[in-house]
C-alpha cells in the first residue's frame, strides 16, 4: 500500500509540488489513467496557506492536502461499470474513458473535482503513470526540496506520531503546529522588558500544560496548545502577578505587552 507523507516541520510553502502537479497534468492527458486537468478549477495536490496570530507573534501555516486513496472511499461504492479501481498499490484510480458521464461520482468528496469538457469526475492519480514508468514517487514528491512531502510503502515511511489526513486516508500528516500561547512581559516604568518570569500555562481542567521563563527579550511562547481555553498566570520578582484567560479554539492566543507592576 502505497502513502503520502506530509511533514509540516520543514515545509517552507515554496509551492513547488502544487505547480509541479499541474505542470504534469494541466492539458495533457495520460492515457488510461486520466483525462487531462483544466487549466483553472482543480487542484489534485493542494497546499493550503493559514496565518496564525497577530503581530509581533505571526507565523504561517502550510499544509499538502490531496486525495488519501481512503479505505471506505465512496467512488469505489458509486461508480458502475468498473469505472473506478482500487490498484494493487493501493492507488484509486478514475478510468477517464468508463467514468465518462457517471454524474454520481461528482462531489463525492472535495478532493474530487468535476470536468465540465470532459464530463468526468477527477482526482490525483498518484501520478501512477509515472510509477508505472519506474519513477520511485510522483511528480509532487520529486519536486519536494525539504523532503517535507514523501511516498512510499506505508510500511516504510516513518510514520511515528503522524495522523492520517482523515479516518481511513493514506496521507498522513507529522509535526502540525500547535496553537501558540505568547505575549511579552514589560515593565513601563523602567522601559525594560522582563527576563526569566514565570509564566505558567493551565487547561480549562485545571490542569498545568506548561510552565515557562521569559526569554532576553521578555517574551514567552508555548507552540503546543490544543484548541481550547487556558489560563496563564505570570509571576516575575518583585511584581504583582498577572493573570489572563485566553482561548486558542480560533487562532493562536497573542496576550501582546503585558506590563507588569511592582
Ligand atoms: S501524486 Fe501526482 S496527481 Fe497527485 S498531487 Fe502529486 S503530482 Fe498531483
Ligand atoms: S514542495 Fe515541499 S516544501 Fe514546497 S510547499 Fe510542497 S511540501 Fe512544502
Amino acid at each position: 500500500m502505497k502513502a503520502f507523507l506530509f511533514d509540516a516541520s520543514i515545509c517552507n510553502g515554496c509551492y513547488g509540488c502544487q505547480i509541479a502537479c499541474k505542470d504534469e497534468h494541466c492539458e495533457q492527458a495520460w492515457e488510461g489513467y486520466t483525462a487531462a486537468q483544466p487549466m483553472t478549477g482543480q487542484f489534485w495536490g493542494k497546499i493550503t496557506e493559514r496565518e496564525m496570530g497577530k503581530t509581533p507573534f505571526v507565523h504561517v501555516n502550510y499544509k499538502f492536502e490531496a486525495c488519501g486513496n481512503c479505505d471506505d472511499c465512496k467512488l469505489l461504492e458509486l461508480a458502475e461499470d468498473g469505472a473506478v479501481y482500487r490498484r494493487d498499490d493501493g492507488i484509486i484510480i478514475i478510468d477517464p474513458v468508463k467514468a465518462k458521464g457517471q454524474e454520481q461520482l461528482r462531489g463525492v468528496c472535495d478532493k474530487v473535482f468535476w470536468n465540465d469538457a470532459e464530463q468526468v469526475a477527477q482526482k490525483c492519480t498518484g501520478c501512477a503513470h509515472l510509477l508505472d514508468d519506474g519513477w520511485d514517487v510522483p511528480r509532487c514528491v520529486d519536486w519536494c526540496p525539504t523532503g517535507a512531502l514523501q511516498f512510499g510503502e506505508e510500511s516504510e515511511l516513518d510514520l511515528e506520531g503522524a495522523v492520517p489526513a482523515e479516518p481511513g486516508s493514506h496521507l498522513y500528516y507529522k509535526n502540525l503546529p500547535g496553537r501558540r500561547i505568547c505575549g511579552t512581559v514589560a515593565d513601563r516604568e523602567i522601559n525594560e522588558v522582563i527576563i526569566g518570569a514565570k509564566v505558567t500555562i493551565t487547561d480549562a481542567e485545571g490542569n498545568e500544560v506548561a510552565v515557562i521563563d521569559t526569554d532576553d527579550f521578555g517574551d514567552f511562547m508555548f507552540k503546543d496548545a490544543a484548541e481550547g481555553e487556558f489560563d496563564v498566570k505570570i509571576e516575575a520578582d518583585g511584581y504583582q502577578p498577572m493573570d489572563y484567560h485566553v482561548s486558542t479554539v480560533e487562532n493562536d492566543a497573542v496576550i501582546g505587552q503585558v506590563i507588569v507592576t511592582k
